[in-house]
């Protein structure tokens, strides 16, 4: 900041603040203060670390503001285009700097006067070699295990911390403390290896041998070991089965007679990869076409819409443009929907690029977020993460891939900035002038459009990688089977053969049903009653496992109950069917198979994920019985069958996007059937076989869905047609709820007039104990329009909240809901 001598400096907070605030530079902080760096100030009698953003002479103030208390960081933690970048996505989704920024900072690098911080393991080893104040600070810490900034503040009787918690920070001694509670379970898995003696004793196995030569079964498992790993390394257990169809009692015969050692080993872990970088395979004539045509493309569009049926070998072609761009030396960001849902993606990417990939996410601890965030800042050449990780500092980024473009995770929807992550890379890319492609077999209506108006490049791959062929897709007419009595609980005759079929030729079959738990609603057959959340407007779902029904919105749970608490009745009806009953029904139907679930109550975790995905990719399971999370990017050899339970609650749900997200998910879905030589078969259940999005799945229409769906918006004004802004309204009292939702519809009617839709009460009226109403604003796509609906729309809610009475009620803007 030349020309200046910095005499009161911005400094933005990470609070849900409009503005940033001006503090005065002392002349001891002048030459440490610069743009980027994080400062200590006071704000409220509270202390926070603020970052520092600008420089000026003259405010203009008689009053004179306050000093900052101290500079935090030597070099900037944020670049100048991140501020660009962060004033934008707040104008943009009507939020605050300051929630940007607390968005886009790791953790790692904030701190506020509620930090919390902890000791870490380093830290008892250390405490004898640090001094003075860092060494007082960290003997307290380890003394209480935890401390909070002001018992630190008294410990040092200091105003100034900040600068000795960032440097105990730095050397991993201590952590925040709001990240620890992830607590992270390992998936093991057992591993043997000869042991000692018999390694040292003869090299060809000869003594071992003698000692299994009356179990032909062990002479095999030993034999299947030296064949699998010659030089007498630890491998799995399970590579042993599979070689030599041996199984628990014949290894640990083995281990008995100490011929083999056994240890659970750790498996699978995406921090862990530690495979050797393998090379590509070939590019197929069609991926050898796409590349060339995408390549094309990007001479006169940044960003390429690859359109690529399932199986169609996107990544590969995504790795190559990867190559390309570390070969120049810029960055490449991947972005994916989901972290915990694409560990096999990721293990992919790891295989060829190794090292040079960092994972960004969420769960992994703060020392390595911050980590990973000064790397990118040192050019660290590719990144793999969620929505958040465009907020990492990039050098110089040439390339962004939006995997899965389509996803509604992109979104983010609470708390605020509400940013769509895939969108918002797109002006990311404009500040690098970076390329993008956005990849998808099921692309949203949004890219699509602008595809077919040439704002991107259009690429398509319409043919599997491979031998694999697309699966064949059949309907199950639901309303016949139930005439002719054809249903055994949820499957149909057709679905239940299909499934005998697949897993008599040692085949995997995977059931989808949009909905966890045994059933979604248990009713009173006399009094109609049924149980409701108390603190939200939806049915309670039993779940058995648990013995309990629970309200997936807030939580709520309360034991499953046997009797009707109003006419007391005991003969209750369970309604409807979630993952949980299709597994337990499953299991009578075939006692023999090995059926398992993935769902939010069986995958709630990372490793838990992990584990049931390793299971069904060693064979181990036979049916797997999920939610959506089976839809996305899992990619397995052996799924011969994939069924539908029942289509039709995914197509009668009440918003705009039901149509297009049913279309996406069975799509999705089927294309998990057949990935390798096979054909695979799909299997949907419907009541509606006539449904537009039931006949285009089937024939795999995409042209006609894309039309009819494309129009229908048009006609009735959505998406992509207009942009849509959804302003939310929350209170815990109905009567002011709605008096709020009244004001501001008005108030914008006004001024909009038919652009204004609402209010109105959402399908769930009220959660967690508050009402909800909605009002919708079209805007037409209009840069200088929708900046001046969204001045309104902030002015509106200005004027509401200074209201008698009505500041408590939560106004939520979403911009592109
Ligand atoms: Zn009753
Ligand atoms: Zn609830």
């Amino acid at each position: 900041m030349k020309g200046t001598s910095k005499r009161y400096v911005e400094v933005l907070l990470p609070l849900a603040l409009a503005q940033s605030y001006t503090y005065a530079v002392p002349e001891h902080l002048k030459e440490k203060v610069q743009f980027g760096v994080r400062v200590e100030v006071a704000l409220n009698r509270k202390l926070y670390a603020g970052l520092a953003v600008s420089f000026h002479d003259d405010i203009g103030l008689e009053i004179k503001p306050k000093d900052i208390i101290s500079v935090i960081d030597d070099r900037p933690i944020i670049l100048e285009y991140q501020y660009t970048f962060w004033q934008w996505i707040a104008r943009y989704y009507c939020c605050t700097l300051g929630e940007v920024m607390n968005v886009a900072l790791p953790s790692g690098l904030k701190l506020n006067s509620e930090t919390k911080v902890v000791a870490s393991q380093l830290l008892e080893d250390q405490l004898a070699y640090l001094e003075d104040d860092e060494g007082m600070v960290a003997d307290a810490i380890f003394n209480n295990n935890e401390l909070g900034i002001e018992d630190i503040r008294t410990i040092l009787n200091k105003k100034t911390v900040y600068p000795v918690i960032k440097s105990l920070l730095d050397k991993e001694l201590i952590f925040i403390r709001e990240e620890l509670k992830q607590k992270y379970k390992a998936k093991t898995a057992d591993f043997v290896c000869l042991s000692e003696i018999h390694r040292q004793q003869d090299k060809d196995l000869n003594e071992a041998l003698e000692l299994t030569k009356r179990s032909e079964k062990q002479t095999n498992a030993l034999l299947a070991y030296a064949s699998l790993s010659p030089a007498y390394e630890w491998i799995s257990k399970q590579s042993i089965y599979k070689k030599s169809g041996a199984d628990a009692s014949v290894i640990n015969a083995l281990v008995k007679k100490g011929i083999f050692l056994k240890e659970a080993r750790q498996v699978s872990r995406i921090e862990d990869y530690l495979g050797k970088a393998q090379s590509l395979k070939p590019l197929s004539t069609n991926q050898e076409e796409a590349l060339k045509a995408i390549r094309k493309s990007f001479q006169d569009h940044r960003t390429t819409l690859l359109f690529g049926v399932t199986g169609s070998g996107k990544t590969r072609l995504y790795m190559e443009l990867m190559q390309e761009t570390i070969d120049r030396g810029e960055q490449v960001l991947f972005l994916i929907p989901e972290i915990a849902l694409t560990t096999q993606l990721v293990q992919r990417l790891q295989a060829i690029f190794g090292k040079d990939i960092g994972v960004y996410h969420s769960r992994l601890n703060q020392s390595k977020r911050v980590e990973l965030y000064q790397s990118a800042m040192e050019g660290q050449s590719i990144f793999v993460g969620a929505r958040s990780s465009i907020f990492l500092p990039f050098k110089n980024l040439g390339l962004i891939i939006v995997d899965e473009e389509h996803d509604a995770s992109y979104k983010q929807s609470e708390p605020s900035p509400r940013y769509q992550g895939r969108d918002t890379a797109l002006y990311l890319s404009k500040l690098f002038n970076a390329k993008v492609i956005l990849g998808s077999a099921t692309p949203s209506l949004e890219s699509y459009q602008n595809a077919l108006d040439d704002k991107y490049g259009l690429v398509t791959l319409h043919e599997r990688y491979g031998e694999a062929t697309l699966p064949a897709i059949e309907i199950v007419d639901l309303r016949k089977k139930y005439k002719q009595g054809l249903m055994r609980a949820m499957f149909s005759d057709e679905l239940l053969s299909a499934v005998k079929t697949a897993l008599n030729n040692k085949e995997q079959v995977l059931l989808f049903q949009n909905r966890r738990g045994y059933s979604p609603t248990i009713q009173c057959t006399l009094c109609n009653w049924n149980a409701e959340c108390p603190n939200c407007d939806v049915s309670l779902t039993t779940h058995k496992y648990f013995q309990q029904i629970n309200c997936h919105y807030c939580g709520y749970h309360t034991k499953i109950p046997t009797q009707c608490p109003q006419c007391g009745n005991t003969h209750l009806v369970e309604l409807g069917f979630g993952t949980e009953k299709i597994a337990a029904e499953l299991s009578n139907l075939l006692p023999g198979a090995t059926i398992k679930r993935m769902d939010y109550d069986t995958a709630k975790t990372k490793a838990q994920y992990e584990d049931i995905i390793y299971e069904f990719e060693q064979g181990e399971t036979d049916v797997l019985v999920g939610t959506q999370m089976i839809t996305k990017g899992l990619d397995f050899d052996n799924v011969a069958l994939v069924g539908i339970l029942l289509a039709d609650k995914i197509l009668f749900f009440p918003d705009f996007r039901a149509n297009e997200r049913a279309f996406q998910l069975f799509t999705q879905v089927a294309g998990r059937a057949g990935r390798r030589a096979k054909k695979g078969k799909v299997l949907i259940q419907t009541f509606n076989p006539e449904h537009d999005v039931i006949q285009e799945t089937l024939g795999m229409k995409y042209g006609k869905y894309y039309k009819r769906e494309l129009e229908e918006r048009k006609m009735f004004l959505y998406p992509p047609s207009v942009r849509l802004c959804k302003v939310t309204i929350k209170h815990k009292d109905f009567k002011r709820t709605e008096a709020v939702a009244n004001e501001i519809a008005k108030k914008l009617r006004a001024q909009l007039g038919n652009r204004i839709i609402g209010p109105a009460v959402p399908g769930i009226s009220r959660i967690r104990g508050k009402y909800i109403q909605q009002i919708m604003v079209k805007m037409e796509k209009d840069w200088s329009k929708i900046q001046q609906i969204k001045a309104l729309l902030h002015q509106t809610k200005r004027y509401i909240k200074a209201l008698k009475n009505m500041s408590t009620v939560q106004i939520i803007i979403d911009v592109d809901p």
